[in-house]
């Protein structure tokens, strides 16, 4: 998955972009999987099972944030066979910083969901995401100011 190591990313979001590919984040489904729970459904909003789908993109919360997080819809909406083949296909039609949005993206859901499900309480989507352009920012000018 070497499209994952292109962009400007911070490694936590590309690890966490990869172990989405790989069906090896701890959705409802798979701690089901693992014998961990019987929760299925999704904890958040109950509408249907949780699996790496449903958490980045067909819940209801996460296309909120989607529609606000200025991405090109006709790019971020072909799901169509997984997480790896809609990172890839995301890969190919958007420009790098585009892509590396994309990702970042994508974390922000899963910690928001994650702090839906620990603390009990979500961020406004257009909250969530102009922090975490402040984040992108800071993240691009920390990696390109020259050494002291
Ligand atoms: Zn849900």
């Amino acid at each position: 998955m070497g499209f994952l190591l292109e962009g400007r990313v911070v490694d936590h979001v590309r690890l966490f972009a990869w172990k989405a590919c790989k069906n090896a984040i701890l959705t409802g489904e798979n701690f089901v999987h693992c014998g961990i729970s019987h929760a299925l459904y999704c904890l958040v909003c109950g509408m249907d099972r949780e699996d790496v789908g449903h958490a980045l993109f067909f819940y209801s919360l996460a296309k909120l944030i989607w529609a606000v997080s200025e991405l090109p819809w006709g790019v971020v909406k072909e799901w169509n066979s997984g997480c790896e083949d809609w990172m890839r296909g995301a890969h190919v039609r958007l420009e790098l910083g585009q892509f590396a949005w994309f990702l970042i993206v994508c974390w922000i859901l899963w910690n928001n969901r994650n702090q839906i499900l620990m603390e009990g309480s979500m961020e406004d989507a257009r909250n969530l995401l102009a922090n975490s352009k402040k984040y992108l920012a800071a993240y691009a000018y920390a990696i390109t100011k020259p050494a002291i």
